[in-house]
């Protein structure tokens, strides 16, 4: 693993894994602003990052815990709210991984 990519502290969130493929911005410049009465979850998330496991988008204050979360708890968000749904978006790339 490239010390680039610990520095972010990526954990998945779904399998576990450290290593990520991409890590970006969600590009909004399609968005649709109704989206924001859905129930979807993705509408508030700015970041996410590309597992490269299991190739899942995991948003990034799960991917990343921000706001101190513990790791369980971020899987717990993950299943509960993330998992089900697709997350439809596309990414503006911060930095790539070379897995
Ligand atoms: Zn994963």
């Amino acid at each position: 693993m490239s010390k680039e990519q610990n520095d972010i502290g990526f954990i998945c969130p779904s399998c576990d894994s450290k290593k990520y493929s991409m890590h970006g911005f969600i590009d909004r410049s399609n968005f649709q602003p109704l989206a924001f009465l859905s129930d979807n979850p993705w509408v508030a998330v700015l970041e996410a990052i590309i597992c490269a496991s299991c190739h899942k988008t995991i948003p990034g204050h799960l991917a990343c815990r921000y706001g101190e979360i513990s790791f369980e708890q971020a899987k717990k968000e993950w299943e509960k709210s993330y998992k089900n749904y697709v997350a439809n978006i596309k990414l503006k790339e911060i930095y790539r991984g070379n897995t």
